[in-house]
This record gives structure tokens, C-alpha cells and sequence, in this order.
């Protein structure tokens, strides 16, 4: 068998090249060839167990639904001030928040999913903030099983690290910028509130009233992430192809065992076997794996009844060949966020824009990699944890502090501060999927819980910030300073524009343990398929990219050995 391999990036001067890419591969097309590994998208974690599995000889095929993004792949949507550098929007930081107001063909198009996420090369790191914290170890001790703890994902932990840096300093210059709301935050929470100022990827393990600068995934004052880094090494490998533009149907099996995947590729449904003992990887992300496991057949049988009824299983895949696994889709999870919006005579607010961005600062990006669009807009970082009296573990709690204000306060002297719950909450909903097949969130993911701890926990946050407020020069615009815990639960748990809303951090739909196994990320029921994205990772303490990427570090590794 004949495999022709044509590195991506020797592709992008072909100009046969339209999205999506389509590589010839001489007598006989990829669609038809056996392969040893089909890893079904193209984001952070797939990226990186494709990577695993082709360094170790295995043929290796990395589908993804969506197109190109990074220059590097042929990405060229750019605003005109980036014309003729091979940047396309994707590779600058500081246009991060374009993609809330144009996606372009970045994100998962609304008959995909009913959540926010980048579909493209790279997935949701290719129009993340990049912002890439060690998670502590106190997250793989006490919400994984066992193979799973933190002394497990060690050599993961500095694998990732040698491919991936983590940088506080983004601008080449050295100089930090926007500062206003960094110095006004940190004469507030250090000098007031007592929290410790540390370098936050020096300290990972400690997340009890800690406060620092954001560190990042990027790279020379551009969007790093595994597409830079990974994804080339892979690319370099005559046994390693990677194809956009597929979208995966299904994975088609023979009773526990996968042969295949189901895809539409240019418009047709084409079916692409896996050798005799090649192995499937869903790595679509926390909503998109557990919908392609569901639309094989596998899942909660209660699930499965509905998307039949609902004709969206093929008619061969009668409900004896189901396999019952109640945990696929189950505990999905996302950040309880809140939006408060902060003024002060000290603060001179920045916008960034796509199109006009102020001229000095785009001279000042362009000759030098320096200024504010090296970085997405965050000046400073900070947590803690929420004690519990009943034994359980501490509510995590977060707050990142951007560069702008936000909503009906968008005025020169306004900043935003995101406050997020993280690790420890009782709260999670489920990955459902409607009548016409689009997967989504439950109505229950925030704030869930009978008792109200989660809202409780985090109220309390807050409301402990506000009594360090005096003396910071900072006051809250849309919760008044002085308002009391109840009166800042009710706003935090009643939905509006600053509450409630999604922050996309999907994670743990497919859990390890009970959906997947600890072993191999192997899902229950099957001999060959395999999920390994945010959908295995419990919720963690810190943003989720550095925690899922040590996840498919490690479980490539263990993929790769059987
Ligand atoms: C706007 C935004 C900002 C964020 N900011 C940060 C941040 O600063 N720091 C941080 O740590 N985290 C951040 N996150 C979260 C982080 O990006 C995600 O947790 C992470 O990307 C998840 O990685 P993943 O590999 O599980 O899946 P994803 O990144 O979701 O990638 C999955 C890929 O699979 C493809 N795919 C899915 N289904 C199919 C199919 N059926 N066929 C073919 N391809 C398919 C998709 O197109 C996608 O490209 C942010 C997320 C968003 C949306």
C-alpha cells in the first residue's frame, strides 16, 4: 500500500489548494486505504494524540470538519493592515475578540452545534484567548481515578511543556501594556485583600489567594498552540495525513468493534476502514464526542430511543446492537461566569479592533512583535478556594481582569473582571442532542445544585472582594459595592448579559473512570474506540487547554502502547 504524504505547509503554494484541502494520494485515496488510527478532530487534544500515535509507526488519519486557520495552514482571512505578512486573524493575539463579533468560518456553524467553539484546524485553540495555566495538583489527586493523579501526568506535564512554553512576557520588548487595571487590581487583592503576587506558572499547585499576570500558549508574539508545534512534527511523517473539510457521521462497528468511520467529504458520505487492528479516536470535543458516540449506537438507551424516534440513527442499527453506556454526555460542565464591570480615575480602558486598530500600535506589532496586540486582553489573573465544613473539596474560584469594559459600561474608565467557579462544583448538566441532530448543553449546566452551594460559594467570593474594595480606587458598576451575599446570589443565578451566560470551557461529558477507562481512555462497551479531548477531564481549577492537552499527552502515550 502506497501512502503519499504531502506536508501541509508544501501544499500551501499549490494552486490546486481550496478549502477544503483534498490531497491526491496517487492509485489509491485516502478514503479507501486501512488505517491504524482515525482521530477525529483537529483540535487541541487531537492534534496531540494523532501526533502520539503517528511517532509511534502507527498510519495515522486526523479528520476535521472545519478548514483552515493559522497562516501556517493556508489560513488567509486578514484585516488590511496585515496584507502582505503570512499572518492570517488567527496568528495575531490581540485580535482574539473579533471572533465574538465576525467568526467567519472559524467557529461550528449552528446546525452542528448549539455551542460556541472554533471548527477549524486547531479547534477552539485556534480563536482561544491562548491563556495556559498548569491546572494544580490538587485537580488530577482528587477529581481523577486512579493512573490519572498528578505524580501520573508528571512526564505528560513536562512533555507538554518542552513542546509547549507557557510565557508571561509576550511582548518582545519586555514591557507589559494596559497596565492601568493591573496596577489598580493589584493595589486591590494584594495590598487589600491579601492575596500572594506570584509568577502563576512558578506556583501551579497553590490557587489560595493568589494573584499574577496571565501566561499564554503564544509563541514570538503570535498564537502558539499545538498547530505550531505538534501538528509540524506530525506533518514531517510519511505515515501521517491530515484532511479538512470531513465531517464525521458516526463510527461505524461490527458489534463492540469499530471498522470504521462514517464521513461526508465534498458532499458525498464516503466510509474510511480502519486496519484489523486500528482504533478510532473521538476527539471532537466535550459536546462533539459525546454526539458522535450517541450517533454510533453507544450512549444511554434512553438517549438512543429519542434520536431513533427522531430518525437519526440508520435504519442497520436496530437497538440490539446498542451499546449501553449511561455515561456518554453525562456531567458536561462549563464556568459559572459573571461579568462585573469596574471604574476608576486610574483606569484609561483599550479596545481592540479588527480593522482600525490605532496606528502606532499595529507599526509597533508588525516592526517589532511588541504592544498591545501580543497578547488577547487580559492584565491579570487571580484565585482562590472556598472551604467546605463537610469534608468535600473546596469550591475553586476565579477572576481574570481584561482590558475593557463591557456591556451597557463601555466608557475610557472601565475595566471587566470575569468571575468564574472552576474546580469543586456540584453542578453539571448534559450533552443533549435535538431533533434534528445538533448536540448542545442541557438548560442545567450552572447552578444546578438543590442546595445552592455553587452560587453560594461564589457570591461569597465576591462579596469578600468588595470589602477590600475601599483604598483601590475601583468600584463596581453593575453590583452595587455594598450589596449583600443574597442579594449578589440573586444576580450572579438570574440570567442576563453580565450572568449565566456560557463561557465555553466544555469539559467533562465522557468522564474517565465511567465512560471512558482509566487504562487506555477507551470507552466502556467497545474494543477500539477511544475519546480523549476536554470530555475525559474533570472540571479543573484554571482555563482547560493546558489540563486537556496533558490529558492526550498522556493518553496518546497509553493509546500508542497497545
Ligand atoms: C472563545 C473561546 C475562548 C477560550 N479561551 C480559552 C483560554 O484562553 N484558555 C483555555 O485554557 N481555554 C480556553 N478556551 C477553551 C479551550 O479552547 C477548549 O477547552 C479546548 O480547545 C478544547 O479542546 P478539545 O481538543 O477538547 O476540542 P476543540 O478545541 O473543541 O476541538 C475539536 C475539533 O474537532 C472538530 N470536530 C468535532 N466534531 C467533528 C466531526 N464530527 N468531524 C470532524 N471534525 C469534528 C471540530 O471542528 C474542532 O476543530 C476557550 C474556548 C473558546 C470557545
Amino acid at each position: 500500500m502506497r501512502l503519499i504524504h504531502i506536508p501541509l505547509v508544501a501544499l500551501l503554494s499549490c494552486s490546486s489548494l481550496a478549502a477544503p484541502l483534498t490531497i491526491a494520494l496517487g492509485e489509491q485515496d485516502w478514503t479507501s486505504q486501512e488505517w491504524d488510527a482515525i482521530v477525529v478532530g483537529a483540535g487541541p487534544a487531537g492534534i496531540i494524540v494523532a501526533d502520539k500515535l503517528s511517532e509511534a509507526g502507527k498510519k495515522t488519519l486526523l479528520l476535521e470538519g472545519g478548514g483552515k486557520s493559522y497562516g501556517i495552514t493556508g489560513g488567509s482571512q486578514q484585516p488590511d493592515w496585515l496584507a502582505g505578512t503570512n499572518m492570517s486573524r488567527v496568528d495575531i493575539p490581540g485580535l482574539y475578540k473579533s471572533v465574538f463579533d465576525d467568526p467567519g468560518d472559524l467557529t461550528c456553524a449552528s446546525e452542528e452545534t448549539a455551542a460556541f467553539g472554533g471548527c477549524t484546524i486547531g479547534g477552539s485553540s485556534a480563536i482561544n484567548a491562548g491563556l495556559f495555566f498548569q491546572p494544580p495538583s490538587s485537580d488530577w489527586d482528587t477529581f481523577h481515578p486512579d493512573g490519572w493523579k498528578d505524580a501520573d501526568l508528571e512526564a505528560a506535564t513536562k512533555r507538554l511543556l518542552s513542546r509547549q512554553k507557557s510565557v508571561t512576557n509576550y511582548s518582545a520588548d519586555g514591557n507589559f501594556y494596559l497596565q492601568t487595571g493591573y496596577e489598580a487590581a493589584k493595589k486591590w487583592l494584594v495590598d487589600s485583600a491579601g492575596y500572594s503576587n506570584v509568577v502563576i506558572n512558578d506556583e501551579p499547585h497553590d490557587k489560595t489567594k493568589v494573584f499574577g499576570r496571565p501566561a499564554y500558549d503564544y509563541n514570538n508574539g503570535q498564537r502558539g498552540g499545538p498547530v505550531t508545534t505538534y501538528l509540524q512534527t506530525s506533518l514531517s511523517r510519511s505515515n501521517f495525513l491530515l484532511q479538512s473539510g470531513v465531517r464525521v457521521q458516526r463510527v461505524e462497528r461490527s458489534g463492540s468493534k469499530a471498522t470504521g468511520v462514517v464521513a461526508k467529504f465534498n458532499g458525498t458520505t464516503v466510509t474510511i476502514p480502519l486496519s484489523s487492528t486500528g482504533r478510532v479516536v473521538l476527539s471532537g470535543g466535550a459536546i462533539q464526542s459525546p454526539q458522535l458516540l450517541m450517533m454510533s449506537g453507544i450512549g444511554d438507551p434512553a438517549t438512543l430511543s429519542q434520536l431513533e424516534s427522531n430518525k437519526l440513527l440508520p435504519d442497520s442499527m436496530n437497538p440490539s446492537t446498542w451499546i449501553n453506556n449511561t455515561a456518554v454526555g453525562d456531567g458536561l460542565f462549563d464556568n459559572p461566569n459573571t461579568f462585573i464591570e469596574l471604574t476608576g480615575p486610574s483606569i484609561a480602558s483599550y479596545t481592540y479592533s479588527y480593522k482600525s486598530p490605532i496606528t502606532s500600535d499595529t507599526l509597533m506589532y508588525l516592526g517589532s512583535k511588541s504592544g498591545p496586540y501580543t497578547f488577547a486582553s487580559q492584565t491579570s489573573v487571580f484565585w482562590t478556594m472556598m472551604p467546605h465544613t463537610d469534608g468535600t473539596p473546596p469550591t475553586g474560584v476565579q477572576g481574570t481582569i481584561d482590558s475593557a469594559g463591557y456591556g451597557e459600561y463601555v466608557d475610557d474608565r472601565t475595566i471587566t473582571l470575569n468571575v468564574y467557579g472552576t474546580s469543586g462544583l456540584l453542578s453539571s448538566g448534559r450533552v443533549q442532542v435535538d431533533a434534528k441532530g445538533v448536540a448542545g448543553p442541557s438548560d442545567d449546566i450552572y447552578y444546578s445544585d438543590a442546595a445552592g452551594r455553587d452560587a453560594s460559594d461564589i457570591a461569597q467570593f465576591i462579596h469578600d472582594l468588595f470589602q477590600a474594595l475601599p483604598g483601590s480606587g475601583l468600584t463596581p458598576l453593575n453590583i452595587p459595592a455594598n450589596a449583600s451575599k443574597e442579594e449578589i446570589v440573586n444576580y450572579i443565578t438570574t440570567p442576563s448579559q453580565y450572568a449565566k451566560g456560557q463561557v465555553n470551557h466544555w469539559s467533562s461529558s465522557c468522564r474517565i473512570g465511567s465512560c471512558v477507562d482509566a487504562e487506555a481512555l477507551k470507552v466502556q462497551g467497545t474494543d477500539n474506540v477511544h475519546v480523549v479531548d476536554a470530555s475525559v477531564v474533570a472540571p479543573l481549577t484554571v482555563n482547560p487547554q493546558f489540563g486537556i492537552m496533558v490529558a492526550a499527552e498522556k493518553g496518546g502515550e497509553l493509546i500508542a502502547a497497545l
